[in-house]
């Protein structure tokens, strides 16, 4: 413990994606940042996810099209900002009977998912023959396949692609502070004090990104917030080996989704994920069994005989918690993907940021900066 007190012109609470992401830009932008984290960054949500840089071709069927738009305009600048990190790849959408979506309906939304991509004809969606899909996916059944299409979406490193983005922020002089207990805030209304296991911190902004966190962060502080979260689980299960080439965007008979995400650089396949409301703290939330044999079960359906996985074949299963944004007064009320929610006292100002997705951290970061009113001029 130090009684060094650090100034800033802002400290972020949390070093995801989210808080590495704004960390960035506000860095970038020439003002001196502080970023705080109780663990390490990027231990959190940030690399739990199904690692996909994507508009999300499942949420063209709720019609949100602006969310899947603005999400393939940052997997369009990611692309380029960190072509090691960030690939497109190949993904196949094989259609069993009995289908809980009609055949047509998903070509639909893939010729509308490759109109939202833009120009590029070499990523656009295509059918291809059950042949060719025999070939590319030996594991997987024959029998009952009515279609198979193919279609391109950017994958990543979850838990690299958050380092890299924190890195990029500390070499444009952002300073963060790993496994970092904080203790207190307070507010004069001319600057916060955080204090910390390594000292004090002051600065006239404090960003919360605290991810799923966020509401336990809110009731600790005391702090004010116009929403809330829904914390909605979701585990994904490793097997060693390749059980296919190319990622598969699988159905299950209940009309959930799953991926089946080859991962050759350690020879192991990625399952996931389930969907499961959990109402516990976040740090005691655990994989429970019931999703593991889920997926288990609903991967089964679809492999042929010799290639079904066992629990003992399950040699990881890890989980993560999704932020869903609601609105303070009714939980039940899903908001959208994500809300900047702003408050002021005197010259000082908190603000929250309520969900995000790995995806969209680039467009979410902006917008905090204009939220802020911090000028670009600086801009590196
Ligand atoms: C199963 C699953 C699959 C997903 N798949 C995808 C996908 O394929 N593509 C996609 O775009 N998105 C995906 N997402 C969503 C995405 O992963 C998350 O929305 C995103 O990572 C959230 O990032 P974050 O920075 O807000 O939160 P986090 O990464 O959770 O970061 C919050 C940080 O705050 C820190 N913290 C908490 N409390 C405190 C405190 N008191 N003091 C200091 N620090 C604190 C934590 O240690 C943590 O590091 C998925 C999510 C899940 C759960």
């Amino acid at each position: 413990m130090t009684n060094s007190t650090h100034k800033s012109d802002v400290i972020i609470l949390g070093a995801g994606i989210n808080g590495s992401g704004i960390a960035r830009e506000l860095a970038m932008s020439g003002k001196t940042v502080t970023v705080i984290d109780k663990s390490t960054i990027g231990s959190g949500t940030s690399s739990k996810s199904s690692r996909l840089i994507h508009g999300g071709l499942r949420y063209l069927e709720t019609l949100q099209f602006k969310l899947v738009h603005e999400a393939l305009l940052d997997r369009q600048e990611l692309l380029r900002i960190y072509p090691d990190l960030v690939k497109m790849r190949s993904f196949y959408i094989p259609i069993y009977k009995p289908s809980p979506r009609p055949a047509w309906m998903i070509w639909f939304g893939l010729k509308f998912y490759d109109l939202l991509s833009g120009k590029n004809k070499q990523h656009h969606s295509r059918v291809v023959s059950k042949k060719q899909f025999s070939v590319h996916a030996a594991s997987f059944k024959q029998e009952g396949l009515k279609a198979v299409f193919h279609y391109y979406d950017a994958k990543t490193n979850d838990l690299q692609l958050t380092q890299r983005v924190a890195q990029d922020a500390t070499e444009n002089g952002a300073n963060f502070y790993e496994n970092t207990f904080i203790s207190a805030i307070t507010n004069n209304k001319e600057f916060f004090t955080v204090r910390t296991s390594q000292g004090d911190f002051t600065a006239p902004i404090l960003i919360n990104a605290t991810g799923p966190w966020i509401d336990e962060v809110n009731s600790k502080f005391e702090f004010p917030a116009k929403f809330t979260i829904r914390k909605i689980s979701g585990i994904h299960i490793t097997v060693d080996g390749l059980l296919t080439n190319d990622l598969m965007f699988m159905q299950t008979k209940q009309k959930r989704i799953f991926f089946v995400i080859p991962e050759p650089n350690n020879n192991q396949t990625l399952i996931g994920t389930t969907e499961r409301e959990e109402t516990d703290l976040i740090d005691n939330i655990d994989v429970n069994e019931e999703d593991i044999s889920y997926l288990i079960k609903n991967i089964n359906n679809y492999l042929k005989p010799g290639f079904q996985i066992l629990r003992q074949n399950v040699k990881d299963a890890f989980i993560g918690v999704r932020p869903l944004v609601a609105e303070a007064e009714n939980p039940t009320n899903l908001s959208r993907e994500y809300e900047l929610d702003k408050h002021t006292f005197g010259n000082t100002t908190l603000l929250h940021v309520f969900g995000g997705k790995l995806t969209t951290y680039l467009s979410l970061a902006r917008k905090v900066r204009k939220v802020l009113k911090i000028n670009i001029s600086y801009y590196k």
